[in-house]
């Protein structure tokens, strides 16, 4: 390790205790972010680390929304994310306007939303979800007609789970369709022992070449199994960073090179630092949309501990 990050760590961790803070750091995050996080995890699983710290103050290392949600199930605590312009593509592909608009158009339909989505748009869903429990929660509604935003492709990928009519938003994260299905063939030769594992937000023609489909927290959990010593990750490549530490004999392919998310990247150890010298950014749901955002987040940890 570097000097300057020996120094970078010392301050954070001194300032962390000061604030009684607690870092939260996405399975995306740069591997310096991740080694000095307190709990590194998928979307639903630092939410619900985020509503259970007893912490003053949540640093939030991954992108707005989940920053968001922890504000909207932590409202007395202060949110830092760490960086202002760390936002989701995919969730802005979607605003709570024009999910009105199309709530309008189809009247009888139950909204659920991923989990990447602004708090305004979840305030206007029924149910959030995640990329880890989507099939659970749409298989616990009592409904017939799913409208799902803001992802086509993991709506499509539960669409194949459920019997469920499922209308889908045309959004997607552009992270993951960089990851095509010549890619994976390409790698299945070259690695005929490998296990292909992708995330839910792939393409359905990806989806179709692997083995297992996972969250990233579902990802760490299959790599540790005793059945993986090779492995093609079909995600973002910031996972291989923990998967390495987690399994240092085995072998981690990324499926594409390319499969990086700039707003994931945007946060480091001196953003970390300064947010927690200027207690900033804040991020805090205004009143008027937490507490209908609340409910459609509280619905799915309900439905996730069916
Ligand atoms: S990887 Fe995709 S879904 Fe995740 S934050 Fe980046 S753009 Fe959004």
């Amino acid at each position: 390790m570097e000097n300057r990050d020996v120094k970078l760590i010392e301050k954070i961790l001194s300032l962390k205790r000061e604030r009684k803070a607690v870092i939260l750091a996405h399975n995306y995050q740069l591997g310096e972010v991740q080694d000095i996080a307190d709990f590194v995890g998928d979307s639903l699983e630092l939410s619900q680390n985020a509503a259970k710290t007893d912490a003053e103050v949540i640093v939030f290392c991954g992108v707005h929304f989940m920053a968001e949600t922890a504000s909207i199930l932590c409202p007395d605590k202060i949110v830092l994310l760490p960086d202002v312009n760390a936002g989701c593509p995919m969730a802005n592909m979607i605003t709570a306007e024009e999910l009105r608009k199309r709530k309008r158009e189809l009247p009888g339909a139950t909204v659920v939303c991923y989990i990447n989505s602004t708090a305004e748009v979840k305030a206007e869903s029924d149910v959030c979800c995640t990329s880890a429990n989507a099939v659970k929660v749409i298989e616990s509604l009592d409904a017939r007609e799913i409208l799902f935003v803001p992802d086509q492709y993991l709506g499509h990928y539960i669409s194949t789970k459920t019997d469920k009519k499922m209308i889908l938003w045309p959004g997607f994260c552009p992270t993951h369709v960089r990851i095509q299905p010549q890619y994976i063939t390409g790698l299945r030769q070259q690695y005929p022992q490998a296990n292909v594992v992708v995330h839910p937000e792939c393409r359905p023609e990806v989806i179709a070449l692997a083995d297992e489909v996972l969250s990233t927290g579902g990802i760490c959990r299959y790599a540790r199994s005793e059945e993986v010593s090779e492995m093609i990750v079909g995600t973002e490549i910031g996972i291989i960073h923990r998967l390495k530490k987690e399994n240092p004999g085995k072998k981690f392919i990324p499926a594409s090179e390319q499969a990086v998310c700039p707003n994931m990247k945007l946060i480091n150890l001196e953003k970390i630092l300064w947010s927690l010298e200027e207690m900033t950014h804040q991020v805090k749901v205004p009143k008027e949309v937490h507490l209908r955002a609340k409910t459609a987040v509280d619905k799915m940890l309900e439905a996730g501990r069916i």
